[in-house]
């Protein structure tokens, strides 16, 4: 049965990281926003499973420092002084510094349960309608005007009519499929094995992305001494390795990584992710959109996805708040006019780099020599990296002039309040 149905300007299926940002900004910026989330209620951040470090690129720490989030992640990030590049059985790395680009940082790693949870208090301030539990059940047309749509919870059935749906449910999105968007999709033959250790020698803000025979292994440096592994590897490798003992996989890890951090202990669970590249045919439909992973999930090589997916955030909630109507055709064409660009160079950049170093093993080693050569010496390709890094992909800033601002809080409103006149000016 049909508990209740009610109009809202914008619906968002997907709770994750961009649904929640994406729902914050809107309802501070005055928009009547409902949110539907499959997951139960994030709770404190311990009890999260998810054990991924997020690696934020300066430009994605400026966007939430500008919208006043970042104040509240800072106390949990540890900043990005130097990217170590280099190959297992190869001499020496490429390193890149904040010092020498005048940066204090090359971007800073946040531990994802930290994002969730701070996502969950500052949502929970907004008058934004959370439901968890909950999945989307139909997906219509009603008319010119609204998209109609029905999603399932624990308290029965809900009907909005909503201005605008947003799709921000991931790379697997039933809301993407409801609304007959087709993707272009390829599994990787690789897995990441995701968990946290402890060094030895301190990181002292270096990260460590070490490109093996098996595939790309990453150390994040996180706050407290931890370091964050993403280890890729052909699923059958990561079989072997989540079957091992805990003192037999970091016996693995260090023979694959070496010692320049001395000796590395094990210091929580051990996380599986499948990866794939996702990419959307389009971005949006009748008063429908997609944003984030539901649009395009890229192998995690360059820690890139949800810097480039909170990049759609900002551009999308520009649009939105700036528009009489959120879900005008126009205002949708601009978003993915707007973000095309971006994706397209960082999804291209990002698989030809995962599939280069998941070349057949014969090949790896060449394909690595070569890999390292042009980091090396070819300027184009190092400088594509450490943008990526730095974050510094052009915004278009007239779209973002309409984002709820830091200075809200400044003015002595809560960040969770609707924008200012002259932010929305
Ligand atoms: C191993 C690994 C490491 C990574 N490291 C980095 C990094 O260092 N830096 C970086 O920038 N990016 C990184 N990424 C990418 C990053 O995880 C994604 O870009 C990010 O999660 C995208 O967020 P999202 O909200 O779009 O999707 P998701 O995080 O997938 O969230 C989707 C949400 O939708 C919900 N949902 C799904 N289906 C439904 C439904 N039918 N109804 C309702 N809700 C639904 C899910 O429960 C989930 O909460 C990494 C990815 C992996 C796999």
């Amino acid at each position: 049965m049909t508990a209740r149905r009610r109009n809202c300007d914008v619906l968002i299926v997907g709770g994750g990281p961009v649904g929640a940002l994406l729902a914050c900004l809107l309802a501070r910026g005055g928009l009547d926003v409902a949110l539907v989330e499959r997951g139960a209620r994030r709770g404190p951040a311990e009890r999260s499973s998810d054990t991924r470090g997020y690696a934020l690129a300066a430009g994605t720490v400026r966007l939430l420092d500008d919208v006043g989030y970042w104040p509240l992640l800072a106390p949990h990030a540890e900043a990005i002084r130097e990217i170590h590049v280099s190959r297992e059985g190869g001499f020496g790395s490429v390193v890149m510094d904040a010092a020498s680009q005048g940066l204090p940082a090359l971007g800073q790693v946040v531990p994802a349960v930290r994002i969730d949870a701070m996502l969950a208090d500052a949502l929970s301030e907004t008058g934004v309608e959370w439901l968890t539990g909950t999945t989307l059940e139909t997906l219509e047309a009603a008319g010119p005007e609204r998209r109609e749509v029905v999603v399932a919870g624990p308290d029965g059935r809900h009907r909005f009519a909503a201005r605008l749906v947003v799709a921000a449910d991931g790379t697997g999105s039933a809301t993407r499929a409801a609304a007959g968007i087709e993707v272009q999709r390829r599994r990787y033959a690789a897995d990441a094995l995701v968990f946290d250790v402890r060094s030895v020698r301190p990181h002292r803000g270096r990260a460590f992305e070490r490109f093996t025979p098996d595939g790309p292994l990453a150390l994040l440096p996180q706050p407290g001494g931890l370091l964050n592994v993403v280890w890729v590897a052909p699923p059958e490798i990561c079989d072997d390795r989540s079957l091992m003992t805990e003192s037999e996989r970091m016996a693995e890890l260090q023979s694959r990584f070496g010692w320049r951090l001395g000796r590395l202990h094990a210091a929580g669970p051990v996380a599986r992710f499948p990866l794939e590249l996702v990419r959307a045919r389009r971005l949006h439909d009748h008063r429908f959109v997609l944003a984030g992973n539901a649009a395009h999930g890229l192998h995690p090589v360059a820690g890139q996805g949800l810097n480039l997916s909170l990049r759609d955030v900002a551009v999308l909630a520009g649009a939105l708040l700036s528009a009489p109507d959120p879900g005008a055709p126009g205002v949708l064409s601009a978003y993915a006019e707007a973000r095309r660009g971006d994706i397209d160079r960082v999804a291209a950049v990002t698989d030809f780099l995962a599939r280069g170093l998941l070349a057949s093993q014969e090949f790896a080693p060449q394909m690595l020599r070569s890999g390292m050569l042009l980091l090396d010496r070819i300027d184009p390709l190092r400088r594509f990296w450490a943008e990526q890094a730095m974050g510094l992909q052009p915004l278009p800033r007239r779209m973002l002039r309409a984002l709820p601002s830091r200075r809200e809080e400044t003015e002595g409103s809560s960040v969770a309040t609707g924008s200012t006149t002259e932010d929305r000016a």
